[in-house]
């Protein structure tokens, strides 16, 4: 069945969905938002971490439109955190101050859809969509068990890491080894500093990635932890891991002696980079299903906003006649590229400390605590990049040896 033709489509109504819808609307184009959930934001997959507006130009210094969109009501925010702590596999702590937002992500996500449908945007809830269809101008969708056929000039996929759609219009989807697994427990009895975020390194505990502890306020935290599997032990599964790190590490393990957990989630966290191409002729590709998450961190709630902001805006000026959308890829490359390239950079640098907790400890160890934040906000700076030319160079010339 052919059903209502709508400007616009967005598969998805996370962060980068909503932005988009919201952004479209505001522009008097007619909006439909597909969410396969029943409830939006629930169930919870995320450490609820978000920088705060006063910290936003040091996390994307070019996306001055994040001062506006990060303005997050009261109602919204569980907790607030003005320092991180990275702890090396050997106890080694570097500290410095970074100004965040412990959000209720459930709450966040309904925040950002209500301002979409404020705007005018329509929102279909249980609402699959299975594939897209003639360059993106139709999409076939699932609701309560009957299948529609919905026509649209422009289509977004704004539907996560694994995005269907993007495969489904024949762009390069993110890389499934480039694909961190991550779990989580919202603990109580915690004991933690309510203003510490604290990210914790070590092959033992999350090979590849790493852990943390995001005080939620009133001894509640989200403890979690995401790996890479080709840095894994064999036969360890995730919840091993995250186990081992509650149980056995030495300094966050005492945190753990009255904790109790209330609820365990995980998802996928894409820490490629993004996708080599984001838009085609009728279709934009945004947030997670684009790949745009920084790579270092793994945030990328602020990129999925920011993007979607700029996906909207881009979609207005198509239907106006006055661009296509390449506008879309060229303005988040302007305002968002810098981070989310040298992200996958310095990932790549920290990767080769990441094999080893003795080659980490020693680096750890001799690091100024400013080059610790430099990676975690993915910022090349001069020695990073120098570094990173050396490793590629290095790379180059093993391969053309084995050859
Ligand atoms: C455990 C964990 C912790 C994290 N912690 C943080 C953090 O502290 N800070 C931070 O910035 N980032 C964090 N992230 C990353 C962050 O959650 C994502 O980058 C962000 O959610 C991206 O938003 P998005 O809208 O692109 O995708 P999503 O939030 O994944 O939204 C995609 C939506 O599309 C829907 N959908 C999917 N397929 C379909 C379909 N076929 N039809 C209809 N709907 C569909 C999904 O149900 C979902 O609602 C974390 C991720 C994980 C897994």
């Amino acid at each position: 069945m052919i059903k209502k033709d709508y400007d616009a489509i967005v598969v998805g109504a996370g962060p980068a969905g909503s932005s988009v819808a919201r952004r479209a609307a505001e522009q008097g184009i007619k909006v439909l938002i597909v969410e396969k959930k029943r409830e939006i934001g629930h169930p919870i997959q995320c450490g609820e971490l978000v920088p705060t507006v006063e910290e936003f130009p040091n996390i994307l210094p070019r996306a001055k439109r994040g001062e506006k969109l990060f303005n997050i009501p009261e109602w919204v925010i569980s907790n607030r955190c003005s320092r991180v702590a990275i702890i090396g596999p050997k106890k080694k702590v570097h500290e410095f101050k970074f100004g965040s937002n412990i959000v209720d992500r459930s709450r966040f996500d309904k925040w950002l859809v209500m301002n979409a449908t404020k705007a005018g945007a329509e929102l279909w809830t249980c609402c699959e969509a299975m594939s897209a269809e003639k360059n993106g101008k139709e999409v076939l969708v699932r609701k309560e068990g009957k299948n529609f056929r919905l026509k649209t000039d422009v289509l977004i996929a704004a539907d996560g890491p694994s995005s269907r759609i993007t495969r489904s219009i024949g762009l390069n989807p993110n890389n499934p080894e480039d694909l961190a697994i991550t779990i989580e427990y919202l603990m109580g009895g915690v004991d933690t500093d309510p203003d510490l975020t604290e990210v914790y390194f070590g092959k033992e505990y999350a090979p590849g990635g790493y852990a943390w502890i995001i005080p939620k306020g009133e001894g509640m935290a989200n403890v979690g932890l995401g790996i890479r599997t080709s840095f894994s032990e064999r036969g360890v599964s995730l919840r091993d891991y995250l186990e081992r790190f509650i149980k056995k590490h030495p300094i966050a393990s005492k945190k753990f002696q009255k904790g109790v957990i209330l609820s365990r989630t995980g998802g996928l966290v894409p820490v490629g980079g993004p996708i080599e191409k984001t838009y085609s002729e009728n279709v934009i590709v945004v947030g997670d299903a684009a790949g745009q998450v920084m790579a270092t961190n793994g945030g990328g709630i602020p990129t999925a906003v920011i993007c979607g902001d700029i996906g909207g805006e881009a979609i207005a000026k198509k239907l106006r006649g006055e661009n296509d959308l390449s506008f879309y890829e060229n303005e988040w490359k302007k305002e968002a590229g810098k981070e989310l390239y040298a992200g996958v950079k310095i990932r790549k640098i920290v990767d080769i400390a990441l094999r080893s907790d003795k080659l980490a400890d020693i680096i750890f160890e001799v690091l100024d605590s400013k080059i610790v934040e430099e990676v975690i906000r993915c910022r090349l700076s001069m020695p990073l990049n120098l570094l990173y030319k050396t490793v590629e160079g290095l790379k180059q010339s093993l391969k053309v040896f084995k050859k």
